[in-house]
């Protein structure tokens, strides 16, 4: 499609737009009576506005029935997890008994890495991605150390070469090889926090096993904006955050993905009363029976008021089905891309570069921008001005508009306020 940067354009693609209802369904921040354009759906989602009703509906049970909810609210409380089986199932590309819903993102990391994470004498190193996203770093660095490990020696970081802003697949297929016997886990974004940049699952999970490694990946960037098939691509464990572009409000639950092979396994765990056999659960019973199933990863009963927002979410995203999402993803992406270009051209074309590969197989929601201009002053001038972005040290902006509720004409008015920004400084 051959874009145009005019307003009547982008009204023209929002009335042709499917999922364009949807924006109404979410509550926005305003600025001077507008609605602000929202950029920053993979750091906080916006509010759905049915979510209240979940949240009261469990305000109201534990009122009315207090104790009695686990067991007789309509959605009783004792098993109100298993309601994210088959939403979550669809959106990640699992069967039902691989999902899990529990605790927070590097929380189920760590969890999952007790299992994953067996390191030996000779087979212990971890292959990550260099610049991980912070919290993987810490706990890569304090899994190798209670394992007895050394970080320079246990942790392998695959790098980006010289000049380059992305992380090619035949270097961290050629890394693991490299590492081959003394691999004992392969654990990165399945898109990385700072660049965009989609890795390719699929062919990491294979090259990984070939040489003997578990294989999982940190999906907190990923769920809920790229197509995943976690099943069929045979990765070992996955976990991600809800809040991103899952949109389940501030520090809210994570979601678990266990491959069904390991069901029946021996792998060690950090058990709970929650991951015991369902039916003999309040048997009280001293020998840990676990649920066969992602489920068996439970630890303790869970925060329902913290599910129930997730709830609502995952049931919308279900409603609507990735494949929706994706294909108003990619043109919205591509159109703001476009729009970043004609006003770089427009202003002489030295002002910002995009870091995010233009490949769309490697790009999803998010473009990251380097700004080599004036940097902080043109964020800071952004946020004046209505336009939530977020800013990345040295010099990066991160623009994720979420298919679900941007629209083509925030796109525009951007690009008239990044222009703006610029031309004032
Ligand atoms: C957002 C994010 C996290 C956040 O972890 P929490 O435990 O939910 O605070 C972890 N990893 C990555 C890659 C992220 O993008």
């Amino acid at each position: 499609m051959t874009f145009q940067n005019t307003r009547e354009f982008a009204q023209q693609l929002d009335s042709q737009d499917e999922l364009k209802n949807y924006r109404n369904e979410f509550v926005f921040p305003q600025h001077n009576g507008k609605n602000v354009v929202y950029f920053t759906g993979n750091s906080l989602g916006l509010q759905p506005k049915r979510t209240k009703k979940y949240v009261e509906d469990v305000m109201n049970d534990w009122g009315n029935l207090a104790v009695e909810g686990h067991f007789y609210a309509e959605k009783p409380w004792w098993d109100y997890h298993e309601r994210f089986a088959n939403p979550l199932s669809q959106i990640v590309g699992a069967k039902p008994s691989e999902i899990t819903v529990m605790n927070t993102l590097t929380v189920n990391l760590h969890l999952l890495m007790v299992s994953f994470y067996n390191p030996t004498a000779t087979r212990y190193k971890i292959i990550c991605e260099e610049k991980a996203f912070p919290s993987d770093q810490y706990m890569f660095q304090s899994q190798v150390d209670f394992h007895g490990y050394k970080t320079e020696d246990a942790i392998v970081e695959i790098k980006r070469r010289e000049g380059e802003h992305n992380i090619r697949l035949e270097d961290i297929v050629a890394k693991i090889n490299e590492v081959g016997d003394e691999l004992a886990l392969v654990l990165i974004g399945g898109v990385n926090y700072y660049t965009g940049q989609v890795f390719d699952m699929k062919a990491i999970t294979e090259a990984g096993h070939k040489v003997g490694a578990k294989v999982g990946f940190d999906l907190a960037h990923a769920a809920g904006n790229i197509e995943l098939k976690l099943h069929e691509w045979n990765v070992d464990f996955a976990a991600w955050c809800s809040y991103k572009y899952m949109n389940s409000g501030p520090g809210n639950a994570s979601g678990c993905f266990v491959h069904e092979k390991h069901h029946h396994s021996n792998l060690p765990r950090f058990a709970g009363w929650w991951g015991h056999n369902k039916e003999r659960r309040f048997k009280m019973e001293p020998q840990f029976d676990p649920v066969h199933g992602a489920d068996g990863w439970q630890v303790s009963n869970l925060p329902i008021l913290s599910l129930a927002p997730y709830l609502a979410s995952a049931e919308m995203f279900a409603e609507v089905g990735m494949e929706k999402l994706i294909k108003k993803r990619n043109q919205l992406t591509a159109y703001l891309e476009f729009i970043l270009h004609e006003i770089d051209a427009e202003l002489d074309g030295a002002e910002f570069e995009i870091i995010t590969p233009t490949n769309q197989k490697e790009r999803a929601c998010q473009l990251s921008v380097f700004l080599h201009g004036q940097g902080r002053s043109l964020f800071d001038y952004l946020m004046k001005n209505g336009v939530i972005t977020d800013w990345r040290e040295p010099n990066v902006i991160r623009l994720a508009p979420a298919p679900f509720y941007c629209s083509y004409e925030d796109m525009y008015d951007f690009g008239q306020i990044l222009k703006q920004g610029i031309l004032a400084k």
